[in-house]
């Protein structure tokens, strides 16, 4: 009976973006002084993914949760007493300083999106969480083959399996996007998912990261045809049987438009553990 009423679960959504701008307020701005090029760059925020989730909370009718404070002030996707360690600027600052931007900006973004999974859990929900981000292409010298990532914990089930039909449904959308899963990071290392997944089991949590290539950013962005793909995979993925003939019809145009191309496919690769930290 546990497993039926499992299966009829009410789903909450919610969809967050931690490293959406590079906004420092005013208190702090003598702090970055000269520091105008580091916020512009990935290590400051990430280009694209505040968009991308917006349009995913509205396709998902989920609750959206945002922050345009730049990661090198603080690092939400990071837990309680890793929120500075990634920052060279914030590192050293006077602990008065940083208690201030923990009880400013760090606590009450993370208590909003806790209190709202902790509600949502009480009341019988499942919880599908997804945080979206964007990766820099090219790393120490290293260019990252992948166009989109979904980091999860493969022994969670529901995020397996999940990640799996979202990573097929885009594949057959854009045939020449390489979808990779648990690529650039695993997504079993500290961020908000994971914090989150310790809390609550399989049944009731499913936390996914969406990490898209700013290869794609333009103008700031991601372009809406590209972030439209992302988001009617994730929609076909959350509901495979509704919409199985959408699938059908995108697959038989992408095998019609596979056989016209004169270069071979992109090589799809799983899982990668390359871990370093997340940038
Ligand atoms: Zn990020």
């Amino acid at each position: 009976m546990r497993n039926r009423h499992r299966d009829r679960q009410h789903v909450a959504y919610i969809v967050t973006c931690e490293h959406g701008g590079n906004d420092i307020p005013a208190p702090y701005a003598p702090l970055f002084r000269g520091q105008a090029r580091l916020l512009a760059s990935h290590r400051g925020y990430d280009p694209g993914a505040l968009l991308t989730a917006r349009d995913l909370a509205r396709a998902l009718h989920a609750t959206l949760v945002v922050s345009t404070v730049s990661r090198l002030l603080v690092e939400l996707n990071r837990s309680p007493g890793r929120q500075f360690r990634f920052s060279p600027i914030m590192r050293s600052a006077p602990s008065d300083v940083r208690d201030d931007v923990c009880r400013l900006h760090y606590q009450p973004y993370r208590e909003k999106v806790e209190a709202f999974v902790a509600r949502a859990v009480a009341s019988g929900a499942r919880v599908v969480h997804v945080s979206s981000h964007s990766f820099t292409p090219r790393l120490d010298g290293i260019v990252r083959r992948g166009d989109v990532g979904l980091l999860y914990d493969p022994a969670r089930t529901r995020e397996r399996e999940l990640c799996l039909r979202w990573q097929r449904a885009l594949a057959a959308l854009r045939p020449d996007w390489i979808v990779r899963r648990n690529y650039p990071y695993i997504g079993k290392s500290d961020g908000f998912t994971s914090y989150l997944r310790r809390r609550y089991d399989g049944a009731s949590y499913v936390g996914v990261e969406l990490e898209v290539n700013q290869k794609h950013v333009r103008n700031g962005d991601v372009p809406a045809g590209e972030r439209a793909s992302v988001v009617a995979a994730l929609r076909e993925a959350l509901a495979p049987r509704a919409r199985v003939s959408r699938v059908s019809r995108a697959r038989r145009r992408t095998r019609a438009s596979a056989t016209m191309r004169a270069s071979p496919p992109a090589r799809r690769s799983g899982a990668s553990y390359r871990c370093e930290s997340r940038d």
